[in-house]
């Protein structure tokens, strides 16, 4: 009998468990037997790795092969244990160097031809590997960029089997092509887009672009309501312009999302890289739940608000979504989280992302008191707004009603030659502003006034009394929610932050009166 002993990775989420294969050959009939709990694709592993191994130059043993996958209770999903597989047969048939196998984690798919293909998830199994105490690592040469981004580990990309094999000592004769293949492709469209967007190509809309500074300085999620036109979409995809690069350990985290998702890792360079922009998504009104949140058949794959981690995730036409889409986000949006519960386990993917909602004021978009006549009855102006209403709108800070910009308007701005400030510079003064709130929060789980509980600001970040007698008034009064009451608090830090102030002063709480907005944002001319 002849045993040898290989490691892969396998993903629950981005949490990844060391899986051990171990290969016995026995001298039984010829026969090759998976057992260890494989899913069905695991099981086609068989006849990939077989075909692999003979078209690699090798000899598959004639004799009884046995592959357990260890620990059994663990789910193993995905072609990415075949190249393990291969090489704990390969150690365990005496053709390459067992110890030199067993020190190293094994990660890709095999193609009949011997070829080592591409998977999804490298880099969150390599961070599980490196965690695991393993410090080199044999991977796809097409995910060797995004490999690279592990730190800890020495990585290794390979294009062939037979490569792999005269790696751990084989007699092979195999040539590594002399060009690495790493593709680079073309950058995707958000990619682009980002590098091509800049808030300074909206014209005039100076308050919705100081309440998006605001909301990107505190880290509030947004409501902006305006007829079809006024500029929403345009405004909320410049927000993630003006937030600061990720830190790092965000980076890698937002990183590892993308890769489990088998998106290409590519923001401005081409090749994969470590994602350092906040990411932007913005979800079409028809999105499922799964879309949105995360599943789906087989290994759970992120949804597209785990894509938005640390980034803005921009639901146009808010009303417009299914209920069941809107309430999945609820959850996500208390923990920073998505759970998934599966037989074989919990899934967890981080979902931290600031929230920006934009919404038509009535269906047929035209209540706006200005002009143009709405046709809609009053029911239907109350189910469109009621569809907004509660524990989404509840977590929402600031709401805005933007008006588009008329053409005299428009005119008048081109020719004074008014321009608004660069996505850059914008960047800087929020940058500054969140340092401040970091470092006024320190010591505490959070770092921007957005995350900050009603609670804790009402006892350690109360307005000085002067300044707060009004809103204070209001609360007694009842014309304004405590809930309402904390979010002018919590927005009147951001505006000090933002002005370089120690505390909030009256014109950081008038400010921050009209950022909070109406409760009943729809109505225009009621704000
Ligand atoms: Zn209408």
């Amino acid at each position: 009998m002849q045993l040898a002993k290989s490691y892969a990775i396998s993903l629950m989420g981005l949490a990844g468990t060391l899986i051990e294969v171990e290969a016995e050959i026995s001298s039984n009939l010829p026969n090759f037997v998976l057992v260890g709990l494989p899913d069905a694709s695991l099981s086609e592993a068989k006849d990939r790795v077989r075909a692999a191994i003979h078209n690699s130059g090798l000899e598959m043993p004639a004799r009884r092969v046995t592959i357990n996958l260890s620990p059994a209770s663990v789910p193993k999903q995905g072609a990415s244990f075949d190249l393990s597989i291969a090489v704990a047969i390969l150690a365990a048939n005496g053709v390459v160097q067992s110890e030199a196998v067993a020190s190293a984690i094994h990660i890709g798919e095999l193609g009949l031809d011997g070829s080592i293909r591409r998977v999804a998830g490298v880099l969150p199994s390599l961070i599980s590997a490196v965690n695991a105490g393993f410090k080199r690592a044999i991977v796809p040469m097409a995910n060797l960029e995004e490999a690279r981004l592990a730190q800890g580990i020495e990585v290794v990309g390979a294009v062939h089997l037979a490569q792999v094999a005269k790696i751990h000592g084989a007699e092979i004769e195999f040539e590594p092509p002399s060009v690495e293949p790493i593709i680079r492709v073309e950058s995707p469209r958000a990619a682009q887009e980002f590098n091509s967007i800049d808030i300074a190509d909206v014209i005039g809309q100076v308050e919705a672009i100081s309440a998006l500074t605001v909301a990107a300085a505190g880290g509030h999620h947004l409501l902006m309501v305006g007829a079809p036109g006024a500029g929403k979409t345009m405004l909320a995809e410049r927000l993630a312009t003006l937030l600061p690069d990720l830190a790092h350990a965000c980076a890698i985290e937002t990183t590892a999302v993308y890769s489990i998702a088998g998106h290409r890792l590519v923001q401005n360079t081409g090749v994969d890289s470590l994602i350092v922009r906040p990411p932007f998504q913005a979800p079409h009104h028809t999105s499922s739940v799964t879309a949105l949140v995360g599943g789906g058949m087989g290994s759970p794959r992120p949804g597209l608000i785990s894509l938005a981690n640390h980034g803005v995730l921009f639901l146009d036409e808010a009303p417009e979504f299914q209920l069941p889409a809107l309430e999945s986000l609820r959850q996500p949006l208390e923990s920073g989280e998505v759970v998934i519960n599966r037989s074989g386990g919990t899934a967890r993917f981080p979902a931290h992302f600031q929230l920006v909602l934009a919404a038509n004021p009535c269906p047929c978009g035209n209540n706006t008191g200005k002009g143009k006549r709405c046709v809609c009855t009053q029911g239907q102006k109350l189910r469109y707004a009621a569809k907004l209403s509660g524990p989404l709108l509840d977590r929402v800070d600031i709401r805005l009603q933007i008006q588009p910009v008329s053409k005299t308007q428009l005119a008048m701005l081109k020719a004074e030659g008014h321009s608004n400030k660069s996505s850059k510079q914008l960047r800087e003064i929020v940058t500054e502003a969140r340092a401040r709130a970091a470092a006024r929060l320190a010591g505490t789980p959070w770092s921007i006034n957005a995350q900050v509980p009603g609670a804790y600001l009402r006892k350690h970040l109360k307005i000085d009394d002067g300044v707060g007698q009004q809103l204070q008034k209001a609360l007694e009064k009842g014309s304004i929610s405590m809930r309402g009451f904390d979010r002018c608090v919590r927005l009147a830090w951001t505006n000090a932050d933002l002005a370089g102030r120690d505390k909030p002063n009256e014109e950081d709480l008038a400010e921050a009166i009209l950022l909070r907005g109406s409760e009943n944002p729809m109505e225009f001319g009621h704000a």
